[in-house]
């Protein structure tokens, strides 16, 4: 696409970033089909075509309105747009810049800039956040529909593995990795971090943590408070360096070596992936920030590495006294696993070989409508996505849900009475006790 940016941009580099993928764009529209916004609104300008014409115009000079702010808040930024493109046309990466100047130019209003201000100070702090949702759900009852689909409910299973986890295992092992704790996670669902160390463990891997290290940037990034998010990005670089550097001439590393940075949201591993290219103008950041991001892998990437344990694992334990029987499951895939990180089909595989059913998924590329804050921000779009979803995972008649990400878990949750869990628990139980226990429990309710 021909552009001509103007001069308030041109020379800088998000400048320069945006007219390159602008002009990679060659407006075949093949990106509208696999849109969950323009499926819904029916709008060129809630499409990924419409939206990156409405930021061509923006930054060769247009006059900027609530209204191009508007068609660019209700983008998820879910980036199947990106799966779907045949150009490669990086549409994450605009949407950044293009939301970053528009909010420069448009500003917000006191009650929506009030909102936004709140979750950036809430979210990522964990003792704060664990107050508030306290707080949010002895009211929720009393709330007003719309603002109660944010508050995840009290669970009704007190008894859930993901509220009093059982003890992480001891670091024994002289293979590690380091693990991000993030912000909403230990809060809403500790066991899945908990989960993740016991299924290494019996993998001959030891999870350890970096004292401070927290969230990952992506809430204030896409909040478009930019630099906020990369303060805490640098914060995240400067925690787990120290396992990196290398102390003396004969490259020996000091305090615990490790392997990897392992995400068990994918949410917050798209964004430590992409540490290297959002520091990469930082003089003192830059270099380190490639080698962590070189260094983080999702889970199921760890996981798919260790397949032919795992598999003697399962053969040989408890696991493997289903009576022939295989579990139904329906898994979601969070955007962020398979559009962000392209990872696709690998935690499905995992999934199988551990012996479950995978039922399946009609139109398992659209977003359930959680991504990050969008379910509080834009309530009615993020409810007709979540219905939606909800409707295709369970048209497989599964008995439980499965997902990789903490958003789309607590959103999942909200829509349905089915159990839904990270993966690594539905393994991490499989490995313990086969997973049938529960899996006869939850079959016997549903019946
Ligand atoms: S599919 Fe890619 S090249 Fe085609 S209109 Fe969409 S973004 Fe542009
Ligand atoms: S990121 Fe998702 S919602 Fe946004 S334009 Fe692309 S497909 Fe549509």
């Amino acid at each position: 696409m021909q552009t001509n940016l103007a001069d308030f941009i041109k020379n800088f580099p998000e400048g320069k970033e945006a007219e390159a993928i602008i002009r990679s764009c060659v407006h075949c529209g093949f990106c509208l089909a696999a849109c969950p916004t323009y499926q819904l609104l029916g709008d060129e300008l809630d499409s990924p075509r419409g939206r990156i014409y409405l930021m061509k115009q923006m930054l060769e000079g247009e006059p900027v309105t609530q209204k191009t702010q508007l068609h660019l808040d209700r983008c998820l930024t879910c980036r199947a747009c990106e799966s779907a493109c045949p150009s490669g046309v990086q549409y994450g990466r605009l949407v950044d810049i293009g939301r970053g100047i528009v909010e420069k130019k448009v500003g917000r209003g006191a009650v929506e800039g009030s909102v936004r201000y709140a979750l950036r100070r809430t979210l990522p702090n964990p003792g704060l956040f664990a107050t508030m949702l306290k707080l949010g759900q002895s009211v929720r009852p009393l709330l007003p529909e719309g603002l109660k689909h944010s508050i995840p409910s009290v669970q009704k299973d007190k008894k859930s593995p993901r509220l009093s986890p059982p003890p992480s295992p001891a670091v024994r092992h002289p293979r590690k990795m380091l693990v991000l704790e993030g912000c909403v996670q230990p809060t809403l669902a500790p066991n899945i971090n908990a989960a993740a160390a016991r299924v290494l463990d019996r993998l001959g891997i030891s999870l350890v943590t970096a004292k401070n290290a927290g969230c990952c940037g992506a809430l204030s990034y896409h909040l478009n408070a930019q630099e906020e998010g990369l303060n805490y990005m640098r914060r995240n670089v400067d925690a787990w360096w120290p396992y990196f550097e290398p102390t003396s001439r004969d490259g020996r590393t000091q305090g615990d070596h490790v392997e990897a940075i392992v995400m068990t949201a994918s949410g917050c591993g798209v964004t430590v992936k992409e540490y290297g290219h959002l520091l990469r103008h930082d003089p003192i950041y830059a270099q380190k920030a490639a080698y962590i991001s070189g260094f983080t892998k999702d889970i199921s990437e760890i996981i798919e590495a260790e397949i032919p344990t795992l598999m003697l694992l399962l053969n040989s334990g408890p696991s493997n006294t289903n009576n022939g029987k295989k579990p139904k499951l329906a898994f979601h895939s969070p955007c962020t696993l398979q559009h962000g990180m392209r990872i696709q089909g690998v935690v499905e595989k995992i999934l199988v070989a551990a012996g479950f059913e995978l039922t399946y998924v009609p139109d398992a590329h659209l977003c359930c409508g959680s991504a990050g804050t969008y379910s509080i921000l834009q309530p009615e779009l993020s409810q007709q996505l979540l219905k939606n979803k909800i409707s295709a995972l369970e048209s497989g008649h599964p008995v439980r849900l499965a997902t990789a990400n903490i958003g789309c878990l607590t959103h999942l949750s909200s829509g349905t009475s089915l159990p839904v869990e990270h993966w690594i628990e539905v393994l991490d139980e499989k490995l313990a006790c086969g997973g049938e226990q529960r899996h006869q429990t939850t079959e016997q309710a549903t019946a």
